[in-house]
């Protein structure tokens, strides 16, 4: 019986004796060690009733237990719900609400607080905490080593993937098998995955980056990965020898290049590092060249349509921008106001349609109708263009353009220029309201370890190369900027700061 997803991914694997997941205490489990583990999961899922399409909804530390619970949830024909380790009861509460989960799986030390949230769902609970252990894992044991997959069509919903809220409330997307299939085998191909490759794989596995591309890539290519608990230089730099490729976001190349240990002979071997779910600076896309000789691959992608573009494997991966649409996606850059695309150059929103995109948002039919056309082109809130060469540039999400005084500023430009100033680390540039343009830019820089940003000096940098309008009212220096756990900068965070700055 077919489950397209479960067969291509998983099944294909059966009685395969090679490594699929290396694990830091030196043991590996291979591909039929995994199948099993899913396997008597999945007869744990059936026995408490669970029946295809019921939704899954999780809140567990990454460990194989847990990549497991999502293999026996695809193998099942059950919908999972990866949540963020960071969200509070509070806000558990919300997704699992939201979601009309029919079983939550947690940490032990969680459970008490979830009871009471599973008791007025009807929900069942099960525990599985970091170490693997927990009532999942028993009753696990205790489960045949096999199950009759549940057949699905491609069509069949297998994930829901809340937003990381970056711009207001996550939304919940709803991904189907292929949804997730096809951009897998895309991602093998682009990216050249063999069952040679070594992936190491320090990301969450409650994010698309993490669950959807890193692991399906390495699923879909017979390879296998080092499977951290989470990102640690130590061991990062530790078991760069052992791997052949690394995805991760900005934020771990940044990490990586402060550190001495990473150097050219350590990475000599490697054959590729993908970036992606927030933007690579380019000051780091250059730095990572300089210092280890390779050229780090910048791709763009979002919970609700997996990935969309990619810098291209053979060929040059152009610093600053995304590359080019993926096989079988169509990228257009069209007017907000009027939804026409726009002549090439041009900066507008950026719309997306192919297989990769997902079917809606969980019970929010006014948002889905809103952001997903008719015609299947989903508008993906951010901003962007295609250059000279059909490279994708992102010049930052809709939700951040300032509109000044009946101009509207993309904040990016004026970011590559603060950037660009000595004594500055990187910078993130917001709109605040104010009384007479209605909103004013405000610069915030972060200053450079040693070297303190001269404010006036920078205001003068940015009058000779930027048009009056799009001048910082004002340049603050924090610390550091605030940042979600995928590394993305939260400017609502900042708005929100200095909202009443010109007030
Ligand atoms: P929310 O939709 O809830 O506000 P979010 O959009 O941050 O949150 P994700 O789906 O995790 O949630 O992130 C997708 C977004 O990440 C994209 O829309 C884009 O703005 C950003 N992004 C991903 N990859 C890149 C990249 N390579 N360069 C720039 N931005 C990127
Ligand atoms: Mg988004």
């Amino acid at each position: 019986m077919p489950n397209p997803l479960f067969d291509s991914l998983f099944g294909v694997h059966a009685g395969k004796t090679t490594p699929f997941l290396h694990l830091l205490d030196g043991s590996t489990i291979t591909h039929q060690d995994f199948l099993e583990m899913a396997a008597r999961t999945a007869n744990v899922l059936a026995q408490i009733g669970l029946t295809a399409g019921d939704r899954v909804a999780a809140q567990i530390q990454k460990s194989p237990e847990a990549l497991a619970l999502y293999a026996a949830c695809a193998q099942a024909g059950l919908v999972f719900l990866p949540l963020n380790t960071a969200y509070t009861v509070d806000e558990l509460t919300y997704f699992i609400d939201n979601s009309g989960a029919s079983l939550i799986v947690c940490d032990g030390r969680s459970k008490d607080a979830l009871e009471p949230v599973a008791a007025s769902l009807n929900a069942k609970i099960e525990t599985l905490n970091p170490d693997g252990t927990g009532s999942l894992s028993a009753r696990a044991a205790e489960m045949p080593t096999r199950f009759a997959t549940v057949d699905r069509s491609g069509d069949d919903l297998a994930a829901f993937l809340y937003t990381s809220g970056t711009t207001g409330r996550s939304k919940g997307a709803m991904l189907t098998q292929n949804n997730l299939l096809s951009n897998a085998e895309t991602l093998v191909g682009e990216w050249r995955f063999t069952k040679g490759d070594v992936l190491l794989h320090a990301l969450p596995i409650f994010h698309t980056h993490g669950l959807f591309v890193a692991t399906n890539v390495v699923l879909a290519s017979g390879a296998s990965m080092v499977f951290m608990p989470k990102f640690d230089l130590d061991q990062i730099i530790a078991h760069m020898p052992d791997v052949t490729a690394m995805m991760g976001v900005p934020t771990f190349y940044t990490r990586l290049l402060d550190d001495p240990r990473f150097t050219r002979e350590l990475t000599a071997h490697m054959r590729l590092f993908v970036s992606g779910s927030a933007p690579l600076l380019a000051e780091t896309h250059v730095q990572f060249e300089n210092r280890t000789g390779h050229r780090i691959l910048e791709r763009y992608g979002m919970t609700e349509t997996n990935m969309n573009t990619s810098n291209p494997y053979d060929g040059e991966r152009r610093a600053g921008t995304v590359g080019f649409p993926l096989p079988g996606v169509e990228l257009k850059i069209t007017d907000p106001e009027s939804g026409a695309t726009l002549p090439p150059g041009d900066v507008g929103q950026i719309e997306v349609r192919g297989p990769n995109v997902f079917k809606g948002y969980w019970q929010m039919p006014e948002k889905t109708a809103a952001e997903l056309r008719s015609d299947g082109f989903f508008i993906t809130g951010d901003l962007g263009r295609i250059d000279e060469d059909g490279y994708v540039h992102i010049v930052g999400r809709n939700k951040d353009l300032i509109i000044s005084g009946g101009y509207n500023i993309y904040p990016k430009e004026i970011e590559l220029v603060l950037d660009d100033q000595p004594g500055v680390a990187e910078s993130a540039v917001i709109g605040v309201p104010h009384p007479d343009f209605g909103e004013t830019v405000l610069g915030v820089l972060v200053p450079e370890k040693d070297v303190a940003p001269d404010i006036e000096s920078i205001h003068e940098a940015v009058k000779t190369s930027l048009a009056r309008f799009k001048h910082p009212k004002k340049l603050i220096v924090i610390d550091e900027l605030p940042r979600n756990t995928m590394g993305k900068v939260q400017k609502n965070i900042l708005r929100d700061k200095f909202q009443d700055m010109f007030a």
